[in-house]
């Protein structure tokens, strides 16, 4: 979508510090990160929210989940925790419109969140 900031970063016109990229998704340093590790995962398929994804999305979704374990690994955050979230509409705190996965370490993570 032209007006979305993450298909821009995925598409290279606005700068990112990305951390991985493959044929399904990137991953890239959120910027204003809310815990010493915050990183976003995000296919490269624009899907608003979660509930826009499809039967056919079934298996990316599940790679996002794949890619911040290997990240939450190379971090060394792995064995200690992580969160993983994804919010779902305004209400739930989500400010950019192309599905991403957050993974959250690096401090105490408190439940429930706010
Ligand atoms: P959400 O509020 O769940 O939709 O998460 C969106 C996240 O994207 C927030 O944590 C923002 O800080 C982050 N974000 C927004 N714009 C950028 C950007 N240009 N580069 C990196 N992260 C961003």
């Amino acid at each position: 979508m032209s007006d979305c900031v993450f298909c821009k970063i995925r598409d290279g016109e606005i700068p990112a510090r990305k951390v991985h990229e493959d044929d399904a998704c990137i991953a890239f340093e959120d910027i204003r990160p809310a815990a010493p590790v915050h990183l976003l995962v995000v296919p490269r398929k624009h899907i608003p929210t979660t509930l826009d994804v499809a039967p056919e999305d079934e298996q990316v979704v599940g790679h996002l989940h794949v890619v911040a374990a290997k990240l939450a690994r190379e971090r060394g955050v792995a064995e200690a925790g992580f969160r993983t979230v994804m919010n779902c509409n305004a209400g739930a705190g989500q400010s950019v419109f192309h599905l991403h996965l957050h993974l959250l370490a690096g401090r105490g993570l408190r439940w429930p969140p706010g």
